[in-house]
């Protein structure tokens, strides 16, 4: 495939992005690409219909394939939230450290046991010609008490990998992107664009 938009601002997902489409698409524009690229409103109540929204409206503006990721963090404990709210869990400007901080204050004085939570990703990607299609996927894991490691994004350094003895801050990139929620999204969409480009 020539060309690919993704539709996103996030430079610790885009860094992952390049990586799990490296050798299938020639060349990958970002949202910070385009003039006065319009950012989505992000006010879908799934994972799903966010994405959708993001690659649609992208498209539609730049006349591009636009692919679009919406991700987050479902925590047992607290009903699945942050989920969609993830980016914006401690408020609309907040960053990664207030969130993290927010995570870690609302599940204060509960036990290792009841930590349970997942990361889920959705992937849609949408053509001019009116292709419209979602890839998923998920990654288990435990919220820990304090901080370990410094890689990866986000709630990262404190969540503890199903199967791993390490957080998702503390794997190497490639280690991650074996595993991660957007991992398995993405390696479903390259099946998908190899069964139709090649
Ligand atoms: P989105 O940009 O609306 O999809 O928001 C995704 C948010 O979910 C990010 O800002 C992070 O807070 C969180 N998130 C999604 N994927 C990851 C990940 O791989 N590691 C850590 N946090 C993530």
């Amino acid at each position: 495939m020539n060309e690919l938009l993704v539709a996103s601002r996030n430079r610790g997902k885009i860094k992952e992005i390049e990586a799990l489409l490296d050798g299938l698409v020639e060349s990958v524009i970002c949202s910070e690409d385009v003039d006065a690229f319009p950012d989505t409103v992000e006010d879908g109540a799934t994972f799903e219909e966010n994405a959708l929204k993001k690659a649609r409206e992208a498209s539609a503006f730049t006349g591009k394939p636009a692919l679009a990721d919406d991700s987050g963090l479902m925590v047992d404990a607290l009903d699945g939230r942050p989920g969609v709210q993830s980016a914006r869990f401690a408020g609309e400007c907040a960053g990664d450290e207030a969130n993290n901080a927010l995570l870690l204050e609302e599940l204060h004085g509960i036990g290792p046991d009841k930590r349970q939570a997942s990361f889920i990703c959705v992937l849609a990607y949408v053509t001019p010609e009116g292709v419209e299609r979602t890839f998923s996927g998920r990654v288990d894991g435990r919220i820990l008490d304090a901080f370990k490691g410094s890689g990866g994004f986000g709630y990262d350094p404190l969540f503890l990998v199903d199967g791993f003895d390490r957080t998702m801050a503390e794997l190497k990139l490639e280690e991650k992107n074996g595993i991660s929620h957007r991992a398995q999204a993405f390696r479903q969409f390259r099946d998908y664009l190899k069964g139709k480009y090649i």
